[in-house]
């Protein structure tokens, strides 16, 4: 059985300038839907969007930094102008910044906090309303946010940024008692190594070196299968709501 569900929608993506969210603008708008592409760097969301119209396909590049709540505001409003409310929105910006807690690193973990945590409620406070109305018209509404395994599984050094994907998880787990009467899904997808920009920021040569070699060790999926996912569970008939995604590579423990 296979369902097309995502042409003619309306899709945020954040954190769309690489890995799995670009990964997953690309896929949504190659299946027909319109995608706003969210984050920071306009050059590299231009050549996205660039990508994604070269194949036919509709997309709008938006800088906005998630930690902004102006940036934010102002990205809904240009989002709202070109293509009217929204009924798809995945939350995919985010930072992995790990260090043993004793560094006191307290930059970087205002940073995880503000971007994977307050970022994603940010998003979710600009087109809460759009989701909610597009339910109520009888059109299909998804929340989708990419939280991690981390959200379950301790990591030494992790901790921060294993809290903020904990409250991902709780953040989707609770919404979805507030939007399911509602008929907006809310999914929450817990990826394990994904092949991405994500570790290029760890500034701890050790960690560094740690990752890397557990990567060696079981391998990453690709930020397509990731995407790949993300199709899957907006495509279902807007009844089913796949509420938890757990994707490891198969090696994984
Ligand atoms: P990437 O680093 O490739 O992507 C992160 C994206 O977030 C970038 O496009 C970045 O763009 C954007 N971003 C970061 N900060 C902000 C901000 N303040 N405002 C707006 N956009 C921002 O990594 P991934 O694709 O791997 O990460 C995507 C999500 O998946 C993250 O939430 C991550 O925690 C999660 N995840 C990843 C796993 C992995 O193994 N890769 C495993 C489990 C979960 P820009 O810098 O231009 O703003």
């Amino acid at each position: 059985m296979s369902y097309d569900n995502l042409a003619g929608r309306t899709a945020v993506v954040t954190g769309a300038a690489s890995g799995i969210g670009e990964a997953v603008a690309v896929l949504l708008a190659d299946r027909g839907a319109r995608v706003a592409l969210l984050a920071r760097r306009g050059e590299r969301l231009e050549a996205v969007a660039g990508k994604i119209r070269a194949n036919g396909g509709q997309a709008l590049a938006v800088v906005a930094d998630v930690t902004d709540e102006a940036s934010v505001a102002d990205a809904a409003d240009r989002i709202h102008a070109e293509y009217g409310p929204v009924d798809l929105v995945v939350n995919a910006a985010g930072v992995m910044l790990p260090h043993p807690v004793e560094d006191r690193r307290a930059d970087e973990w205002r940073r995880m906090l503000d971007t994977n945590v307050a970022g994603v409620l940010r998003i979710i406070g600009a087109f809460t309303e759009d989701l909610v109305n597009a339910a109520a018209d009888g059109r299909t509404a998804d929340l989708v946010n990419i939280s991690s395994i981390a959200a379950h599984v301790s990591f030494p050094n992790y901790a921060v940024y294993g809290a903020t994907k904990a409250a991902v998880t709780y953040l989707s787990e609770s919404l979805r008692g507030e939007f399911g009467p509602r008929d907006v899904r809310v999914t929450n997808i817990e990826p394990g190594f994904v092949e991405s920009e994500l570790r290029t920021h760890i500034t701890d040569a050790e960690l560094s070196q740690e990752v890397e070699g557990m990567l060696d060790a079981v391998g990453a999926l690709s930020a397509e299968e990731l995407a790949d996912l993300v199709a899957y569970a907006t495509s279902r008939p807007r009844r089913v709501n796949l509420r938890q995604i757990v994707a490891l590579p198969t090696r994984q423990a």
